[in-house]
């Protein structure tokens, strides 16, 4: 059965595909080694991959190395293909916060074989999203926002999103000319520096400053 994103005003929505970028902030770039792109980086997760606020993350037991990544997530209202970057932020219906659970080692012997991360990203509970603050309360202008996550306590990643490379309206145009785009799917938009291992037990707490809060265990 399709899971359902909560708005903070009590709406509900079916939870789409969820589309991830890579790659898009500079120094979580450079702490993986990588190089930016011509093209943004995609990859998917499965829908069912969402988890909700006081949820789990359930990590498959064959990884050994399994990280956070805190990210700005767009959540799409209307069906969306082709849309220029100009227009592309009519197509939200609001924004959370989310976290790009990430089998790392299982993702890094995927890059060295040349394979694809479904296993790596797309496992079920890796998608964990907070309420969604709807557009409404923001407009429809670019604006960006402090994100930030903590592990038991301790803040391991804190940025703004104005130092993304890619803006959400950039990332969303780009989606739309391969995909097509509907409600309830989910775009995260990349994560700063700071990505780092979780483990069973381990309480995470992710912020859109002064909107939404995340909090989930690593089970
Ligand atoms: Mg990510």
């Amino acid at each position: 059965m399709r899971k359902e994103l909560e708005f903070s005003n009590g709406k509900k929505l079916e939870v789409g595909t969820i589309y991830c970028v890579g790659s898009n902030y500079s120094k979580h770039i450079k702490e993986m080694g990588n190089l930016i792109t011509a093209e943004p980086v995609i990859f998917i997760k499965p829908g069912n991959a969402y988890i909700k606020d006081g949820e789990s993350i359930i990590p498959p037991k064959f990884s050994e190395n399994v990280h956070h990544e805190v990210e700005l997530v767009a959540v799409i209202g209307k069906d969306c293909r082709n849309v220029e970057e100009n227009e592309a932020l009519n197509y939200v219906a609001g924004y959370a916060v989310g976290i790009d659970t990430t089998l790392r080692d299982i993702q890094q012997k995927a890059k060295n074989n040349g394979q694809p991360w479904a296993v790596a990203k797309g496992f079920y509970t890796s998608a964990p999203i907070s309420k969604v603050i709807p557009i409404e309360e923001f407009g429809f202008e670019n604006r960006e926002f402090d994100i930030e996550l903590s592990v038991n306590g301790s803040i391991k990643q804190s940025t703004n999103t104005a130092e993304m490379e890619r803006t959400t309206a950039k990332i969303i145009s780009y989606l739309s000319s391969v995909f097509y785009l509907e409600p309830g799917d989910c775009v995260f938009t990349g994560t700063p520096e700071g990505v780092g291992k979780i483990v069973p037990g381990d309480k995470l707490h992710a912020e859109l400053k002064g909107f939404a809060e995340l909090n989930v265990n690593v089970e």
